[in-house]
Formats: C-alpha cells, sequence, structure tokens
C-alpha cells in the first residue's frame, strides 16, 4: 500500500508535499476527492461539467451528465451538485470559431456560470476530466483548463482532475493533466492503475488530503495487497516498456489514418483525442447532426468483423478507440483496415 502510494505521489503532477490514499473503484475514489474537498473548505457545493461521466454510485451519478444509460430512474441524486459549459471544439464552433479555438472564452463562459449560480463563497471544488471519456473525448480547447484551475486557486476552491480514464500513459502522457501544464489539487486515478484488478486513488496536496478527521475515510478493501501488487507491477511495466511513448506512436498512426479518412467522407465531422484515446464524431453528411444510427451499425459491422469498438458521447454518435498501449502495429492497422472497409460498405 505505502509503495503504491510512493509512486502515486512520485508520478502525479501535483506540486508540493503530496499523500495519497487508495480505494476500490473510480467511483468510489471520486466520493473520497469530493468529501475531502469539502472537509479542506468548510463549503458544500460541487461544480461538474456538460457531457461529464464520473461514476454510477449516488454521489458520481449526480455528477454524471447524461440521463440515459447512467440515472435514468435511478434518482433522487445528491444535492448541491451543479453544472456548468465546457469547452467542445467542434460543437462550440456553432457559436463562431473564437468560442472553438480560446479556451480562454469558453473558461469565461463557464467561470460565468459559477459566479452568478453558485459563488465561490458555496463552493468546495470543481471537479473535470481534462479528456473527457464516455462524454465522447472531448479535448478542450488549449487554455480552458489553466484558466479554470487559476481561477478555482484565487478563490479557495478545490481542482479535482478525474484522470480515471486518461490517466497512466493512455493519452501519450503519465497524466492527461501534462498535456495543459497544470497541477491539479487532487488527481483521482483507477482504471489502468493496477491493469484489471479493483484499485483507485486520490492523490494530492498535502494539506488538503491531510484535512478529514482520523478513520473519516476509508473502507475494508481499498489498497488490498493483491490489487497493490498489481499496480507496482503495472507501473514498473509501463516505464520499462516505453508505454508513455508507445501511445503517441497509436496517436500518430491512428490520426494519420483517421485523418486521411476524414478528407474524403463527410460523414466523420471529427477526429480527435490525444495517445491512445482517439475518436472520431459521425455526422449527417456535410452538418454537424449527430449520426447516432451510422455509429451504431460501424460498431455492429466491426464486431462482426472481429473488431471491438466502443461508442460514446451524448448523442452516441462517437466511435471510441482505446486500443491496448502493447498493441502491434500490425494488428492496429488490420483493426483500422477492417473499420475502412465497413465505412464504405455503409
Ligand atoms: C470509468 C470512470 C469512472 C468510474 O470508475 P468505476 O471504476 O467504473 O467506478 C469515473 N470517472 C471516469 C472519467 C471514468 O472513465
Amino acid at each position: 500500500y505505502v509503495a503504491v502510494c510512493e509512486q502515486l505521489n512520485r508520478l502525479t503532477p501535483v506540486a508540493g508535499e503530496k499523500r495519497s490514499a487508495l480505494f476500490n473503484s473510480g467511483s468510489e475514489a471520486v466520493e473520497n476527492a469530493i468529501k475531502i474537498a469539502r472537509s479542506y473548505t468548510h463549503k458544500p457545493a460541487v461544480v461538474a461539467f456538460d457531457h461529464a461521466y464520473h461514476g454510477r454510485t449516488n454521489l458520481t451519478m449526480a455528477l454524471t451528465a447524461k440521463v440515459m444509460p447512467y440515472k435514468h430512474g435511478f434518482g433522487p441524486f445528491a444535492p448541491e451538485i451543479y453544472r456548468a459549459p465546457l469547452s467542445y471544439p467542434f460543437r462550440d464552433a456553432e457559436f463562431g470559431k473564437e468560442m472553438a479555438t480560446d479556451g480562454e472564452l469558453a473558461a469565461k463562459r463557464a467561470i460565468n456560470v459559477i459566479d452568478k449560480q453558485i459563488g465561490a463563497d458555496n463552493l468546495a471544488a470543481v471537479i473535470i476530466e481534462p479528456i473527457q471519456g464516455e462524454g465522447g473525448f472531448i479535448v478542450p480547447a488549449d487554455g480552458f483548463l489553466p484558466a479554470l484551475l487559476e481561477w478555482c486557486r484565487a478563490n479557495d476552491v478545490v481542482f479535482i482532475a478525474d484522470e480515471v480514464q486518461t490517466g497512466f500513459a493512455r493519452t501519450g502522457a503519465m497524466f492527461a493533466c501534462e498535456h495543459e501544464g497544470i497541477d491539479p489539487d487532487l488527481i483521482v486515478t483507477a482504471k489502468g492503475i493496477a491493469d484489471g484488478l479493483p484499485l483507485s486513488a486520490v492523490t494530492g496536496r498535502a494539506e488538503i488530503m491531510d484535512s478529514p478527521h482520523v478513520s473519516g475515510l476509508g473502507g475494508t478493501y481499498g489498497g488490498n495487497p493483491l490489487s497493490c501488487a498489481s499496480a507496482l507491477a503495472t507501473i514498473e511495466t509501463i516505464e520499462a516498456d516505453g508505454l508513455v511513448a508507445r501511445a503517441q506512436q497509436i496517436e500518430h498512426i491512428m490520426k494519420d489514418r483517421l485523418g486521411r479518412l476524414q478528407a474524403e467522407d463527410d460523414r466523420i465531422g471529427d477526429v480527435r483525442g490525444r495517445g491512445a484515446m482517439i475518436a472520431m464524431e459521425l455526422v449527417k453528411p456535410g452538418t454537424t447532426d449527430p449520426d447516432a444510427d451510422l455509429t451504431k451499425a460501424l460498431c455492429a459491422g466491426a464486431h462482426a468483423a472481429g473488431v471491438i469498438v466502443l461508442s460514446c458521447g451524448t448523442y452516441c454518435n462517437v466511435l471510441r478507440f482505446l486500443p491496448p498501449l502493447a498493441i502491434t502495429d500490425e494488428l492496429l492497422i488490420e483493426g483500422l483496415d477492417v473499420l475502412e472497409l465497413i465505412l464504405r460498405d455503409l
């Protein structure tokens, strides 16, 4: 347990003295990050963003944006959760080129909502995925995350990065926050941390992490020895096999291929993502209208041909690729070949 925490403290882009605590699932770690932020700030409210996904427990359902399938019929939800507009470059283009490319402007839009509808004096934390996962692999415009973080620092609001999906080399950096040059107050990790065994963590600035009373946080299985051994082996493998660099190579191969497809196919509205976390957003030809049916047909066709791809996104029209970081070039290219054939057939 201690060795895993030492590795997390070494690897995460949190500034200064740090602490880590271990839990079982991503949702459980998100819940604990919120508890820690409330304990530190003595304030109740939490802001999450449009299209956000933070889990399926009661508090994290409240943080998650999309009703179907995650929330429908499962309420009532936890109170004091508010939602702010995200920077979503592909769709922000409807509000003009500036909103799509100027992250600071998109942050101003969000901060205005936060200021006017919640108020910093009531706000414990802002929680955000540096690249959204279930929401559609949305990479915010440059400057969006730094501007939000700066506002949080100036207003005694804890900035929580949910890196459950983006963490551990997935995006071509050990953590996606590194691409933005930001140092969150708390980082939540899970998924890739122990290569499939149940483990999650909250890592953060010591003064914040130390604020809950003794025995305030915990659980029977959090940081169990089997999961911890798996996490240590996983971290060792990521570093020894150069998987951060490998994720960058995967990005290069995929963006090159999907970019060429997009140039000749106006049903592909957007190709985006970082590292081995790449997606394409499918639309009605020549518009930005989501095409969920095409996405479904493409997933089904690929599955029938032996390639498993998942869809995501608020409008169910984003095809996402999360290849294993250990995939070979040959297998990756074969998968893309299959996908291209099926897209042409459709
Ligand atoms: C998967 C996920 C969660 C929830 O993790 P679980 O282990 O499924 O509870 C939280 N946040 C993000 C960004 C995720 O992708």
